[in-house]
């Protein structure tokens, strides 16, 4: 077998804001070429803050404090605003949650796919960028992309208008695209259909794709992997099989379990985590889960649990391990 193509490395990533949360607490994962990973976890896990660190869109008050982000060798942390302006939505695209906020009200869709063209291409013809713009469209099946360039985004269902966020993510060819939550804002059919989309895309464009989202559901759908997060640090990570066969976390399996008809007993009673997330402002010594977890040990509190292989590709944090 064929040693897999890493593409983006995460080594020790911490982040931290001014109001003192420490929102990523030190963690490690990679992605391989051709795959698309599920980061998952509750609000406030940290998930969105990586990724924002990954494209080094934090706010003002947010910083990368240690820890490298390396893609094809170049530890992006290291690059100037300048670099990293071209290395953002030319080799790694992000796609965003919210179409509407994504997309500016007062221009046409033509001219905003065309303009995320042109942000790397400024030297293209103005009649090769208009062949691209709707040959992305196409790309992303929209039924009538010649209407759709000279339309407004209010003019838009939601599912059309993620369909055009994700043309303008894929304007210029990225190795690496960041969905986060793309599909939160939109109904269940849609849902499907965007997921579906994306599915496909990874396929015939050969991408690899980092999927944030809270719902295990839909990493059983279209993820290769899954990275679990809790309180800042990755607490398991695996395979689909893994994580859906053999979860070892116990917050894994609380995921699991607050999954509509996961079980048969499930169908009846909906399981939910008691307790709520950790606060991240705070120092957490111990397993973050330790206050919600059935099984939490007097050691729990007081030390940080140590990474566990239990397969080359499954690994927990848990003092059960
Ligand atoms: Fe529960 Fe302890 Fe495992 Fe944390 S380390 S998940 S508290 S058993």
């Amino acid at each position: 077998m064929e040693p897999k193509e890493a593409v983006l490395e995460i080594q020790d990533l911490r982040t931290g804001f001014t109001n003192q949360v420490k929102a990523v607490r030190g963690i490690n994962f990679t992605l391989y070429a051709s795959e698309i990973v599920g980061i998952v976890g509750e609000s406030g896990c940290g998930k969105s803050v990586m990724a924002k660190s990954i494209m080094g869109i934090l706010p003002r008050s947010g910083k990368v404090e240690s820890g490298k982000i390396l893609y094809k060798g170049i530890n992006l942390l290291d690059l100037k605003e300048k670099e990293m302006r071209k290395v953002r939505g030319k080799d790694i695209s992000l796609i965003f949650q919210d179409s509407l906020s994504a997309l500016n009200p007062s221009f046409t869709i033509g001219y905003q796919v065309e303009e995320a063209i042109k942000e790397h291409n400024p030297h293209m013809k103005k009649q090769e960028i208009r062949r691209r713009a709707l040959s992305l469209l196409q790309a992303v099946k929209l039924a009538d992309p010649e209407l759709c360039m000279k339309q407004y985004p209010h003019a838009l269902s939601g599912g059309m208008r993620q369909r055009v966020v994700i043309a303008m993510a894929l304007a210029n060819d990225p190795d690496i695209l960041i969905a986060d939550e793309p599909t939160t804002a939109l109904d269940v059919t849609i849902q499907a259909q965007i997921l579906h989309l994306i599915k496909e895309l990874k396929q015939s464009l050969d991408k690899s794709i980092l999927f944030i989202t809270h719902d295990l559901g839909i990493v059983a759908e279209i993820c290769d992997r899954v990275v679990i997060m809790y309180g800042g640090i990755i607490v398991e990570s695996g395979s689909v099989q893994d994580i859906f066969l053999r979860p070892a976390h116990p917050y894994t399996s609380a995921l699991l379990q607050s999954l509509p008809g996961y079980q048969q007993e499930a169908a009846e009673e909906l399981y939910f985590i008691p307790g709520s997330p950790p606060n991240l402002a705070n120092d957490m010594p111990g397993c973050p889960f330790a206050p919600r977890c059935p099984y939490a040990m007097r050691l729990c509190e007081k030390s940080e649990p140590e990474q566990v292989f239990l397969a080359v590709d499954h690994s927990v944090k848990c003092f059960l391990h």
